[in-house]
């Protein structure tokens, strides 16, 4: 693999970067910086979304006839870097990287029609309802019903861990319709609107008291039947399609190394007892250059997916290393981050957000206010999107072949 970057990509990248200097406000910076939670609330993510989709650039990572751009793997991996560097919030990736792209791939042209310019455009926001409380890992024995009743699925059951039911309109359900075959063959995918008395929207606090998922209830809860993707009992492979591009194609590493580069930065300006600065306490030194040692790898491995997809061969059960490690290492970083911060490193404040005027005052740097809630809430990133010990299956099985 040639890891040299051509004149074109030097060319897009300087592109990219003039974009982010010209419209990324500090405004924007700043909340993502003072957000402590998994997630960007709406007020900055949408904000952020309407100057991509103006730019023709919020769905890049779509098919080009369905308004996506023509980017190359490794174009799409030098925006995200970019963009990481830049400190640019995430537009919603629950619509634009999970639902979207099964819509693009599954929907009949009338959901195409009707649901994918609201995506592009930020109008729509949508949730996903796949967890249920005793259905995570083993997401097949789901048991929310769905019964087609005179042109409508009529829905009952409960929706677990949803992020951002709260702010969504729409929600797309693994739901199932036949009790009576194999597990798998008896999943539906719905997609339901949320603004209907049958659906109950219930949060859950995180540790650090930030409200990012809920509960969803469905009590005859209704939806069309031309609401349905795929056919009856075709909803275990739109899931799987789902749930390879929620892990896939990953480009985790820039973000990483922007947080260790941010973290050097702290240490600085941070005194160990003797008066003398961080930068100079070969223990936290080490630890730092271990961290950054860990992302470089994981970015080169993720550069070889990429190299791996533009020659036509699909990422596969790699991203689940990319998932496992990325995870890890994040939250090692934040682990270093809290010590650092010592003290001030502690405080918890019960505000959110902590971007706007009303924020309650840091003690200390900014970093220090929201590196407890921000270590609190990483705890789930080895969790979501399939938890460690799923990865290690899936790598044990498919890559390692035990
Ligand atoms: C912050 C956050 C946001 C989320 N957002 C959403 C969302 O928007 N929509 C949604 O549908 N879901 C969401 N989830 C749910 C997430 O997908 C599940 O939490 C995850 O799949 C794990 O399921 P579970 O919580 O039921 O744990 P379980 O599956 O019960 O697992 C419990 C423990 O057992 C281990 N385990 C399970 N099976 C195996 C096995 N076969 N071998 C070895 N160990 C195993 C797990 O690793 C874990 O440690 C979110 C979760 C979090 C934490």
């Amino acid at each position: 693999m040639d890891m040299n970057l051509s004149a074109d990509d030097i060319a897009f990248r300087d592109e990219v970067r003039a974009f982010l200097d010209e419209n990324l406000t500090q405004a924007l910076r700043t909340g993502l910086a003072r957000t402590p939670g998994v997630f960007v609330e709406p007020d900055i993510s949408l904000a952020w979304h309407k100057i991509l989709y103006e730019k023709g650039w919020i769905t890049h990572g779509w098919p080009v006839e369905d308004g996506g751009t023509d980017w190359t793997p490794m174009q799409t991996y030098l925006y995200e870097k970019e963009v990481a560097l830049a400190g640019a919030p995430k537009p919603a990736p629950i619509s634009l990287q999970l639902i979207g792209p099964v819509l693009c791939k599954y929907g009949t042209p009338e959901q195409k029609e009707r649901f994918l310019p609201r995506i592009r455009s930020g109008e729509d926001f949508w949730c996903q309802g796949y967890s249920e409380p005793g259905s995570g890992s083993d997401l097949a024995s789901l048991s929310m019903r769905a019964t087609l009743e005179n042109g409508k699925y009529v829905l009952n059951g409960s929706k677990i861990w949803t992020t951002h039911a709260q702010h969504a309109n729409w929600i797309f359900c693994l739901v199932r319709t036949d009790t009576e075959v194999k597990k798998q063959a008896g999943i539906t995918f719905l997609l339901v609107p949320m603004d209907q008395p049958g659906v109950k929207v219930t949060p859950i606090l995180s540790m650090s008291g930030d409200h990012e998922v809920n509960q969803v209830f469905f009590d005859n809860a209704e939806t069309l039947v031309e609401n349905r993707v795929g056919a009856e009992g075709q909803g275990w492979e739109v899931a799987t399609f789902l749930l390879q591009n929620e892990r896939g194609g990953s480009c985790f590493a820039p973000k990483l190394l922007v947080n260790i580069a941010k973290l050097e930065e702290y240490a600085k300006n941070h005194l160990t007892a003797d008066g003398s600065p961080m930068t100079n306490d070969t223990d936290f030194m080490s630890r730092l250059a271990n961290l950054k040692l860990r992302a470089h790898a994981l970015e080169y491995t993720e550069l070889r997916i990429q190299a791996n997809i533009a020659n036509g061969r699909p990422a596969g059960p790699q991203t689940s290393l990319t998932k496992l490690i990325s995870s890890n290492l994040a939250q090692d970083i934040q682990t270093l981050h809290n010590e650092l911060f010592a003290y001030e490193g502690l405080q918890l404040p019960s505000e959110r957000p902590l971007y706007n005027d009303n924020a309650p005052d840091p003690i200390g740097d900014h970093a220090g206010q929201t590196s407890l809630a921000a270590y609190l809430n990483g705890r789930a990133s080895t969790i979501y999107g399939g938890s460690d010990q799923v990865q290690k299956n899936i790598i044990a099985k498919r890559i390692l072949q035990l």
